[in-house]
């Protein structure tokens, strides 16, 4: 039952858009920068974003050498070249807006290891630098092998190491807590706690259902455009996306005194992932162990992947360093048939900007310019 004052103030929004997460908040701000005398909330269902920005590794991911090979098997030179671009410019955008401080952005160095099988990556190496030279007017890559000892790698698995020198690291944290407080200081309000369970589209509006939980009803927020941002979730709302949820599992070690290497690594085309963070090390990924129980939204942690991380840390990164586990968690990315984000105007009145991969970070602020960008088109 609502008020007459809750009726007139508190239920109606020029824009709403629903995830508060790195593209969510992103394209709030892009909204208001567009239209700047219009109302714009944040519907987020968590007390917390809840999916794979608060939870993700902070890597400023560009893709690494056998990830982009990956994806030239799927797509075009000239299709892996634009989603490349469209990174670049995505974190150069939230550079901007933030600054490096905010972000806790550092560029420590960036390696993928090379296992046996993947040994003829390397000879690639010359033909994606100069594919990806327009861009980064630098050497991409560069082979480092020297420095698989200087890191105290396994040189029984570790037999290559190739030297990202476009990429960087941010504190995921530091970065959605100063998204979020950029995005207060525009006007833009975000409610938490606020689940989306539908929403109609009708001639002049579209009709918002939330979830109140605290009255255990329905609350009704009209808009006059609504954009999806709910990433791995977005099924839940659209029914015919092609959106496939796929879940990261991660762990974190205690400070590990002397710990030999900074900065971030990747290896088996990106499915597997460290960094150092705080003199700890931070390792997730393994999806590719259990492809089918890991598609799925639900956040549980997954012992066999959870065991088999640890087992790659104690053989693999830390092999006769001692470590032990501080803290285990998990997060929800979602993917498609290519790396490709959609970034669509589903009517008038309805957009989306969603399925970010694994490489939401960099990405995430350049898709929020697409869409706020269709959606002038489509208000004007
Ligand atoms: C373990 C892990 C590691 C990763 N590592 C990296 C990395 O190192 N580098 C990188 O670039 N990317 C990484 N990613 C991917 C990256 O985190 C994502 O691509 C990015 O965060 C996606 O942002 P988003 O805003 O689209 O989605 P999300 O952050 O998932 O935000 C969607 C939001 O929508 C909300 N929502 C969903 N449904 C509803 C609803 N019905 N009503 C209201 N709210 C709703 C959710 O609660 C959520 O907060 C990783 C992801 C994971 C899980």
């Amino acid at each position: 039952m609502l008020s007459y004052w809750e009726k007139q103030s508190f239920l109606h929004y020029h824009h709403i858009v629903i995830g508060a997460g790195f593209v969510g908040l992103s394209t709030a701000i892009e909204i208001k920068e567009r239209f700047p005398k219009s109302s714009v909330l944040v519907l987020e269902r968590g007390l917390l974003p809840t999916g794979a920005s608060s939870k993700n590794a902070g890597f400023a991911c560009m893709g690494s050498v056998t990830e982009l090979l990956d994806d030239l098997k799927t797509v075009s030179e000239s299709e892996m070249l634009f989603l490349f671009e469209w990174r670049k410019k995505g974190l150069e955008k939230l550079m901007e807006r933030l600054g490096a401080a905010k972000m806790g952005y550092a560029e420590n160095g960036s390696h993928e290891l090379i296992d046996t099988h993947e040994l003829e990556a390397i000879e690639k190496i010359d033909y994606l630098n100069a594919l990806l030279q327009p861009f980064t007017h630098k050497t991409a890559f560069t082979l480092v092998n020297d420095k698989i000892e200087e890191f105290g790698f396994s040189k029984n698995e570790v037999k290559a190491l190739i030297s990202n020198n476009c990429e960087g690291e941010i504190h995921s944290g530091k970065t959605l807590r100063a998204l979020t407080d950029f995005t207060i200081e525009k006007g833009i309000e975000i409610k938490t706690g606020a689940a989306v369970l539908r929403f109609e589209e009708e001639a002049n509006k579209v009709t918002v259902v939330c979830h109140n939980s605290f009255l255990n009803e329905e609350l009704l927020l009209t808009c006059n455009t609504l954009t999806l941002c709910t990433n791995a979730f977005t099924k839940q709302l659209l029914h015919e996306v092609d959106v496939r949820p796929g879940r990261g599992q991660v762990l974190i070690t205690k400070p590990i005194p002397g710990l030999k290497f900074k900065g971030i690594f990747h290896f088996q085309q990106g499915y597997y992932y460290f960094r150092e963070i705080d003199g700890r090390v931070l390792f997730g990924g393994g999806r590719n162990l259990d492809f089918n129980s890991e598609a799925t939204t639900s956040f549980d942690l997954n012992e066999q992947i959870q065991n088999g991380l640890e087992e790659k840390l104690r053989t693999l990164i830390l092999p006769n360093t001692p470590f032990e586990i501080d803290n285990r968690w998990t997060g929800i990315m979602a993917f498609g048939p290519t790396k490709k984000p959609i970034v669509q105007a589903f009517s008038e009145k309805i957009f989306g900007a969603f399925r970010m991969g694994g490489m939401g970070v960099a990405l995430g602020s350049e898709v929020a310019i697409q869409v706020a960008e269709l959606i002038k088109e489509k208000v004007g």
